[in-house]
């Protein structure tokens, strides 16, 4: 079988996120070099609209982004995952706790700039994919 996308190479995707911080934690790889580049690019946005609020950069740590179906499958996510197609990222941000940037994401969520937002304890699930949210 033709394995799932390539090793994640080394350098950035956009000017905040490199490739490896956007890969598979299982297997370091990455669904292609265009799909990290665009999700990267969503994370621009996102890192955008709050270092406006902060009137300072901020950093968008990535928990979890592109996922094989393997490592998606063996941590419970569900089968059809934007996570699997890169298009979705687990992200917690310095200095707003999870509640606000869940509030935050769902403003952005509202005017189109975001797809799904999934709400958990400890970090934000945002992603490309068709518009609905949920609570994890
Ligand atoms: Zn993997």
């Amino acid at each position: 079988m033709r394995p799932w996308g390539i090793l994640a190479p080394l350098g950035f995707a956009s000017p905040h996120f490199t490739y490896r911080e956007l890969a598979c934690h299982h297997c370091g790889r990455i669904v292609s070099v265009e799909r990290a580049e665009e999700l990267a690019r969503f994370l621009e946005d996102i890192r955008i609209h709050f270092s406006a609020l902060a009137k300072e950069s901020v950093i968008i740590h990535i928990d979890s982004a592109h996922r094989c179906p393997t490592h998606n499958r063996a941590i419970g996510g569900k089968s059809h995952s934007q996570h699997k197609r890169g298009l979705a990222a687990d992200i917690k941000i310095d200095r707003f706790s999870p509640s606000r940037v869940y509030e935050e994401c769902m403003v952005m969520h509202n005017r189109g700039q975001i797809g799904g937002v999934g709400r958990y304890e400890h970090f934000t699930h945002v992603d490309k994919g068709p518009k609905r949210t949920w609570e994890g």
